[in-house]
């Protein structure tokens, strides 16, 4: 089993609040220099970027797994990971047809950028990523679990976004395999002041929206090789892979 250092929760310059600088060669390379084995990327309902991170990283020794920070209806982000680009791809078709109807020419799409492998301006981002999804948590959970991809809670604590934050404490349904909380908790602080947490794991992440972010908080996965499913696999104690809180 190989101890592999991640952090699952990276913004690009797609996200309108992420820096410029967050383009896929300075990612990569702010990745290696925190000494991350795994990262994911996980822009505001989107997708767009992730596929460039993963050209960028490729012949490094750096995994990327692609994702979104999707906001539910109601305003929780969820974390949306996958193991290729294709499921991510079609959730993001899924969230792209459940965002609301704005003009195409509206002024949030230029901060909203579209980058190649090098970070090469190639468009914008014209879909408004910044609000919520007509989706509830249910639902994102449930379409996520069917393309294959794991749906974890993001900064549960988080007064406006986290899921403990709107809703006071982690719904019964659906079952997530794990949570992640921000970097103003503790495991144990975390876990006394909310208890409805239970026996899930608590996984860290930086949720970089700039390159001195990238591996501030990060989670320690014991495992074979890095994939989703050994992820998971870990998440839930399975067969020796095991997390371990950096
Ligand atoms: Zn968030
Ligand atoms: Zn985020």
């Amino acid at each position: 089993m190989n101890a592999y250092q991640a952090d699952l929760h990276i913004h690009t310059v797609a996200s309108p609040c992420g820096q410029v600088e967050m383009i896929p060669p300075l990612i990569v390379e702010a990745a290696r220099m925190a000494g991350l084995d795994i990262i994911a990327i996980a822009d505001h309902n989107c997708c767009e970027n992730a596929e460039a991170v993963l050209k960028a990283a490729e012949g490094s020794a750096l995994r990327v797994l692609p994702g979104l920070e999707v906001q539910s209806v109601e305003g929780v982000h969820l974390l949306c990971l996958f193991d290729v680009m294709e499921p991510a791809l079609a959730m993001q078709e899924l969230v792209y047809s459940s965002l609301p109807d704005v003009p195409k020419a509206a002024k949030f799409a230029r901060e909203q950028f579209v980058v190649d492998a090098e970070g090469e301006f190639v468009r914008f981002c014209e879909k408004p990523i910044s609000l919520p999804v007509r989706m509830d948590i249910e639902q994102v959970f449930r379409q996520v679990e069917r393309l294959g991809g794991i749906c974890v809670p993001s900064h549960i604590d988080r007064p406006g976004t986290g899921i403990c934050g709107v809703l006071g404490m982690m719904p019964d349904e659906p079952r997530f395999e794990a949570v992640e909380i921000s970097a103003n908790l503790t495991l144990e602080s975390a876990r006394a002041r909310y208890p409805s947490i239970g026996g899930l794991p608590i996984i860290q992440n930086s949720d970089a929206h700039w390159l001195e972010a990238v591996g501030e908080k990060r989670t320690v996965f014991h495992l074979e090789h890095r994939s989703l499913a050994e992820i998971i696999k870990a998440l839930r104690g399975e067969d020796g892979r095991r997390i371990e809180n950096a």
